[in-house]
């Protein structure tokens, strides 16, 4: 793992698991604090706190988590930064599964996701929400930190877009692994045709970085690579929709 990777100016991706398969994002406020997108599993500390050093700054710098989503690599740490004195934001929709340390549970029209449910849900230490975001808001984090509903993984999943350096933070809705751009597996989805529908919301954003909680960020043709994603994704969806209407006439 390397500690920190700024990928725009005073945005900084700190992985918290090899081969970038998890990450948290840092932002550098102008008054020396830190904003965290994400705190990674409760044993994602070192990670975090040798990305804080990268970017010279200390845990005890951290004054706000931004979550985007209530699982429990991105929420698992939640707790232990709140103790310390953290503020704790997140989407309303989310906001009380976080309270109780649980997931949202998994789409239960998938067989695969009734089985893997025992696995995906995973619990983490319950933790205070503080402020309830809300689809459209541009929050004041290092110079407008602008809030885009996307559910569907989860009822509460955001993606952030940081209009001063143009990089977007897509959360789980995208996930860019091993070298390829994808969307999500019904198995790991709260409700997954709703999760296809959501992730348009992505391309009518003015971005130049994608960046991922799993996977490097793109830099290169990001928004075309992203919106090519996401008609692949609408396909999915439509042929999705004809089977659903033709096993409801059957
Ligand atoms: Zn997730
Ligand atoms: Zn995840």
């Amino acid at each position: 793992m390397s500690g920190a990777v700024e990928v725009g100016q005073g945005v900084w991706r700190l992985p918290t698991a090899r081969f970038d398969l998890v990450n948290s994002y840092a932002f550098a406020e102008p008054d020396g604090s830190v904003t965290l997108v994400d705190a990674g599993y409760a044993t994602s500390v070192p990670a975090l706190t040798a990305g804080l050093a990268a970017m010279r700054k200390a845990p005890q710098d951290v004054r706000r988590l931004l979550l985007t989503h209530a699982h429990a690599d991105h929420a698992g740490g939640a707790a232990g930064w709140a103790a310390q004195g953290a503020q704790v934001h997140a989407h309303t929709a989310d906001a009380g599964v976080l309270e109780t340390g649980r997931s949202p549970g998994s789409d239960r029209r998938y067989r695969l996701a009734r089985w893997l449910e025992r696995w995906t849900q995973a619990t983490y230490d319950p933790v205070r929400v503080d402020v309830e975001l809300h689809d459209g808001e541009v929050l004041d984090v290092a110079g407008g930190l602008r809030v885009v509903h996307t559910p569907g993984h989860t009822p509460g999943h955001v993606s952030l877009l940081h209009e001063p350096s143009g990089v977007l933070i897509t959360g789980d809705v995208l996930v860019h692994v091993a070298g390829r751009l994808a969307g999500l597996s019904p198995v790991v989805c709260h409700d997954y045709p709703l999760s296809l529908r959501t992730v348009h919301a992505l391309t009518d954003l003015d971005y130049t970085v994608a960046a991922f909680t799993h996977g490097p960020e793109i830099r290169d043709r990001a928004r075309e690579r992203v919106r090519a994603r996401v008609r692949r994704q609408e396909r999915r969806l439509h042929r999705h929709e004809r089977r659903a209407a033709r096993e409801a006439a059957a």
